[in-house]
């Protein structure tokens, strides 16, 4: 788990992967690419399809217009050029979730061109990451396979198709190989789906199949030219890819020091094994026959439309998280934990502005609120605890009613209640002692008390403070001011012999 190259272990000389990723981004368009079809998840299989998604014969297809846009937003948003003119080609293979026998994609004129993705890495370095293109396609139907043991192919007994999925928009992305690591390649895709997420045009939801990653790999000596790749399918998570990663890059570097040769073909990793094997030989372009799709026109996109929609994107991660370090002072790595997370960002920026105390609520919010959200397995959205009751909590900390353990307990209680801090604080008899006048008379008459260690304490010994403070914090259950107690004390006992 490092950002340093792949490394053989037997060879001889360093291996270095070489890896890109195409990413497929399911649109949430109310209807599909071509026809006037729902665009659902999950509804009983063939009830969202019609002549035209089904493939009959003499039908002719309409772009939804709202694919197109969102698109373009994917498209700008990865800093891409909007072509003045693009088209869709049929892409034509057999299989039977595809009804017509070609699916409808982009070519070689695709919608975006040349763009990039600058990624954070752990270490808190920047990597730019190249985008090839960003083109639009048409999904294919779902084959369920049935009566095998594993819900693939192989050894199964049947198979069934849903076409429901057939025809619904996908913008695939594609990045130059520019990612040397697993990691590298995890960072990308983690925050390329936060990219996505906010912009509003996919649920992202790799489970159900809205996010979906393939990965071009091969490996070679630092250097020299690419070697061969293979490509990795369907990676449905991002513990997923970047086992996969090491796993195929592993077997590519173990055939090589053994004097194989790496074959061109499709593999697919097998996350209960952790092994890679090859499902097919892979195809070339000139398999796939495309030509221009007759039955749609091209799409001209002018200025004032690729205009209006990049003025409509919402502020981005990457200008996010410049705008949170700059304005609240954050470190790097905290405004780039909460630029990555719409929802997050949020939360703290209406907890930063109630409380006016940035770093202390971007702590909160990074600290116990984010481990609360982890464990309890929840989203920002479902927190008991809103923006506004965090931030009277925090208000609590700073007028001194609540010391900082104790603010950790009010929050337990509020994630568990939903109560406010100041009912707790009031139920539970816990507000801090910060009344001046009342702890000076603790801390005279402990101090009287005591004569021994104060006499050791005017001798210089400072260590002794520590027993006076236990002994105050004892008499007040743990709720005076920890600061006020240090200052009376020192007071009382008079300075020692320095
Ligand atoms: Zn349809």
């Amino acid at each position: 788990m490092s950002n340093s190259p792949v490394t053989g272990t037997t060879g001889s000389s360093e291996w270095e992967a070489v890896i890109g990723l195409e990413i497929h981004v399911q649109l949430n368009t109310r209807t599909k690419m071509f026809c006037g079809c729902r665009v659902t998840f999950g509804e009983p299989p063939n009830t969202h399809v019609c002549p035209v998604c089904l493939g009959h014969p003499g039908v002719l297809p309409v772009t939804n217009e709202k694919a197109v846009e969102y698109a373009a937003r994917i498209a700008l948003a990865l800093d891409c050029r909007i072509a003045d003119r693009t088209i869709f080609h049929r892409k034509n293979y057999f299989y039977p979730d595809l009804p017509k026998a070609y699916q409808i994609s982009q070519y070689d004129l695709p919608l975006g061109i040349g763009g990039h993705l600058d990624v954070e890495l752990e270490d808190g370095a920047v990597m730019r990451v190249g985008i090839t293109r960003v083109h639009m396609e048409e999904d294919a139907g779902k084959l369920i396979h049935a009566g095998g043991a594993s819900g693939r192919i192989d050894g199964a007994d049947y198979s069934l198709v849903d076409f429901n999925r057939g025809g619904t928009p996908l913008v695939e992305i594609v990045s130059e190989p520019d990612i040397t690591t697993p990691d590298q390649a995890r960072a990308f895709l983690t925050q390329l789906r936060s990219l996505v997420e906010q912009l509003a045009v996919s649920d992202v939801n790799m489970e159900e199949g809205s996010l979906r990653c393939d990965a071009n790999v091969s490996v070679r000596h630092p250097g020299e030219p690419f070697g061969t790749k293979t490509e990795l399918k369907n990676m449905n998570s991002f513990r997923f890819l970047h086992r996969g990663l090491e796993a195929e890059i592993e077997r590519q570097i173990a055939s090589l020091e053994a004097g194989e040769r790496i074959v061109q073909e499709t593999v697919h990793f097998d996350p209960a094994t952790g092994m890679v094997s090859s499902l097919r030989s892979k195809e070339e372009a000139h398999d796939y026959r495309y030509f221009p799709e007759p039955d749609l026109t091209p799409i001209e996109l002018d200025e004032a439309y690729v205009e209006r929609v990049r003025g409509d994107l919402p502020e981005l991660p990457a200008a996010r998280k410049e705008r949170l370090a700059d304005q609240y002072s954050l470190p790097p790595k905290d405004a780039a934990l909460l630029a990555e997370n719409k929802p997050l960002g949020d939360y703290f920026e209406a907890v930063a502005a109630a409380t006016g105390d940035a770093r202390v609520s971007a702590n909160w919010v990074l600290g116990d609120f984010s481990a609360f959200l982890n464990t309890a397995g929840i989203e920002v959205g479902a927190s008991p605890v809103g923006a506004a009751a965090l931030a009277e909590m925090l208000g609590l900390v700073a007028d001194g009613t609540l010391s900082g353990k104790m603010a950790k307990e009010v929050f337990e209680v509020m994630t568990t209640t939903g109560k406010s801090a100041m009912e707790i604080v009031a139920e539970k008899g816990m507000g801090q002692i910060s009344d001046a006048g009342e702890l000076d008379a603790i801390v005279a008459r402990i101090v009287s008390a005591n004569p021994g260690p104060a006499e050791e304490f005017r001798y210089g010994r400072d260590r002794v403070l520590g027993f006076f403070v236990g002994q105050v914090m004892k008499e007040t259950r743990g709720q005076a001011n920890p600061q006020m107690v240090n200052d009376l004390l020192r007071k009382h006992l008079g300075a020692h012999g320095e």
